[in-house]
């Protein structure tokens, strides 16, 4: 009998190989793994905000499956590996003059964990959320095996499960996509409403005609600033633009939603236009005070930059600190995306101004794509318009408040409102209800057809629990 190959002996994931001779080695790597030991992803950069699992063992080398395959020009696809970012992807795509259907607002979420955590942008209105655009999935199953799953034929229960698994069912290695044309400016038009329900009726009526005063719409989002400023951005795709901004650098993006009626930018500055503030979240560290502004690289203004420095703090216990000296009651991380049907929206946001409170907000609008699979961890009404709420801060605690209740309150609303809750910040249903939420039966027969030593952690162990 042959020894067992420890994680050690075996060859590493060199970047160097071609792509088969990679996908044998990393699976050589996770069965070398030791059964009682936790399998965890070593990769370069993280859009997760609730707590990871102990880094403990070694991670499985997944770093060298980034990069663009190959791209199709004539059928409009792309051949990428699971933990491409989405820079690299738009800069390989806009090349070809196309680019994703739908680009996630952060440039180092890749395509695998936009697919399996559900990313979001201001073309969701048209075009869904990120999976609906995969034609194809190759993934390591938390067996070992290597599957392609579609959306018909043997793995198709995969296909339709992996989307809001969170790698628990296997990892996504190379996904082939649809692209877009695009084309070289986005004209952006800003809109004011004073009350929630005419920003929704607007909402109803771009999702409905993919137009807004007789001019097609490609882009919509928007920003609640207060419970009486509410902005919606559409954004058309143009072949020629009179100046473009520049929001890289000086410049901030969400500032001038409120103060200009009409903008440009470039296709590749309007899609990483979040990026450079993290939305508003820059704000935390001064960014919004010109002197700070002017002395922070240009480089470091990324929401990796950001992310690395929040997750840091955590790690130092800096915002629990600062309350203590300060003699605050304690601060609770409200650091959410929810989804709300169209038609409950107003009430959602009344409840939120009332309870949460924080601002701004962002809103992102979205509809599953005609005809798309349905999919069964995160299942939404495929003729039902959403909008999705995205809140990122702290809220001071209130008298007799524990941690963690008013992301509770939250959970619960967006229940009682039909909503649904994306999964990868805190989470803290019952067992019970989680299962009753996420697909519960469905998951089920997939861990046990896909990974059926439970190898890897379970959906509700990971995103409840954070073991
Ligand atoms: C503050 C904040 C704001 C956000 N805003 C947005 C937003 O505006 N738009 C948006 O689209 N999303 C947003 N997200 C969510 C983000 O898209 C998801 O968290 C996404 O899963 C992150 O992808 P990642 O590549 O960074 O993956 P990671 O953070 O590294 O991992 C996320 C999860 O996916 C799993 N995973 C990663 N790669 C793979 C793979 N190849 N195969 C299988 N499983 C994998 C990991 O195990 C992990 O459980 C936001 C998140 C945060 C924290």
């Amino acid at each position: 009998m042959s020894p067992v190959a420890s994680p050690e002996t075996v060859a590493p994931v060199s970047p160097d190989l071609g792509y088969d001779l990679r996908r044998q080695r990393l699976r050589e790597q996770y069965l070398a793994i030791p059964r009682d030991q936790p399998v965890r992803l070593a990769k370069r950069t993280s859009n997760l905000f609730r707590p990871r699992a102990a880094a403990e063992g070694p991670g499985l080398d997944v770093a060298a499956f980034d990069g663009v395959l190959s791209v199709d020009r004539e059928r409009m696809t792309a051949d990428v590996q699971g933990m491409t970012t989405y820079e690299q992807l738009v800069d390989a795509t806009l090349a070809h003059g196309l680019m994703p259907l739908v680009v996630p607002q952060l440039r180092s979420i890749t395509i695998g964990g936009a697919v399996t955590g559900l990313g979001i942008e201001s073309a969701s209105f048209r075009n869904g959320l990120p999976h609906e655009s995969v034609l194809e999935l190759e993934l390591m199953s938390g067996d070992g095996r290597i599957v392609i799953a579609r959306p018909r034929g043997e793995h198709s229960e995969l296909f339709q499960g992996f989307p809001n698994s969170y790698g628990t069912l296997g990892y996504a290695l190379r996904l082939k996509i649809e692209l877009e044309p695009v084309r070289p400016y986005v004209r952006l038009r800003h809109l004011r409403f004073e009350h929630a329900d005419a920003c929704f009726e607007a909402v109803s009526e771009i999702t409905a005609a993919r137009s807004w005063r007789g001019e097609r719409v490609d882009f919509l989002d928007g920003v609640a600033f207060a419970p009486r400023a509410h902005h919606l951005t559409v954004g058309t795709m143009v072949d020629e633009a009179p100046y473009t901004a520049d929001y890289s650098d000086r410049e901030i993006y969400y500032l001038s939603i409120p103060r200009l009626g009409e903008d440009y930018l470039t296709i590749h500055d309007y899609l990483w236009r979040w990026d450079t503030d993290w939305f508003w979240c820059s704000g935390a560290f001064g960014l919004k005070r010109p002197g700070v502004r002017r002395l922070w690289p240009k480089r470091w203004k990324r929401s990796d930059v950001y992310w690395k420095l929040i997750a840091l703090a955590r790690r130092l216990r800096i915002p629990e600190r600062t309350d203590r000296i300060r003699g605050r009651p304690g601060r609770e991380a409200v650091i959410q995306d929810v989804e709300i049907p169209l038609d409950r929206s107003a009430e959602f946001l009344e409840f939120y101004w009332r309870e949460v409170g924080m601002a701004p907000v962002w809103i992102c609008p979205l509809r599953l794509r005609e005809g798309s699979a349905p999919w069964t961890l995160y299942e939404m009404d495929p003729d039902g318009t959403y909008v999705n709420f995205g809140f990122w801060g702290m809220v001071e605690r209130r008298p007799g408040e524990r941690d963690g209740d008013r992301n509770r309150l939250i959970e619960r609303t967006v229940g009682e409102l039909g909503g649904r809750k994306s999964l990868y910040s805190t989470s803290f249903y019952e067992r019970e209800e989680f299962r009753a939420l996420y697909g519960g039966e469905a998951y089920e027969r997939l861990r046990s057809a896909y990974d059926p030593q439970a190898r890897l952690l379970g959906l509700f162990e990971k995103c409840v629990e954070g073991s």
